[in-house]
């Protein structure tokens, strides 16, 4: 069965927005098979967002991600992870439909609430980096 991960960040951390983020999946009928709150370091934020390293607005990501705990989670499911990118929205908050995470949570792209992995090779690469496999049931 597919996986994906899935991560609230700080923002959606400090407005409490963890609850909200996990009823969305499990209602969509999504399984948790992982989950801890963590404070990243720069190492482990930079080597999850190599692919941005040369964009502008790379060190304030950095710095962002890195601000405050983040809500790590492994999610099974069929499909899951084009789902979550649905669940989640667009990039940017204004451009994400109501209904989605990011449409009724958010109205900054810097801060916009959540993390979900964009491939089957983004899932993998993101699943190892952020958790053991003695850590996923
Ligand atoms: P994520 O990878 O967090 O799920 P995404 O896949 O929707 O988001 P990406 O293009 O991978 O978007 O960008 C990663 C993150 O970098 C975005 O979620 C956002 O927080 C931040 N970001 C992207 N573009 C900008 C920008 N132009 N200005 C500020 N922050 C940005």
């Amino acid at each position: 069965m597919q996986r994906t991960f899935i991560m609230v960040k700080p923002d959606g951390v400090e407005r409490q927005l963890i609850a909200p983020v996990l009823a969305k999946f499990q209602q969509k009928g999504f399984t948790l098979v992982g989950a801890k709150l963590m404070q990243l370091s720069k190492e482990h934020a930079e080597a999850h967002y190599a692919e941005h390293k040369e964009r502008p607005f790379f060190p304030d990501l950095i710095e962002f991600i890195t601000s405050g705990p983040v809500f790590a989670m492994a999610w099974e499911g069929d499909g899951v992870i084009d789902e979550a990118r649905k669940l989640i929205g667009k990039t940017d908050p204004k451009e994400a439909a109501p209904g989605t995470i990011r449409g009724d949570f958010a109205i900054e792209k810097s801060k916009n609430i959540v993390h979900g992995s964009d491939s089957i090779e983004s899932a993998e690469r993101e699943l190892a980096l952020f958790f053991e496999q003695s850590e996923l049931v």
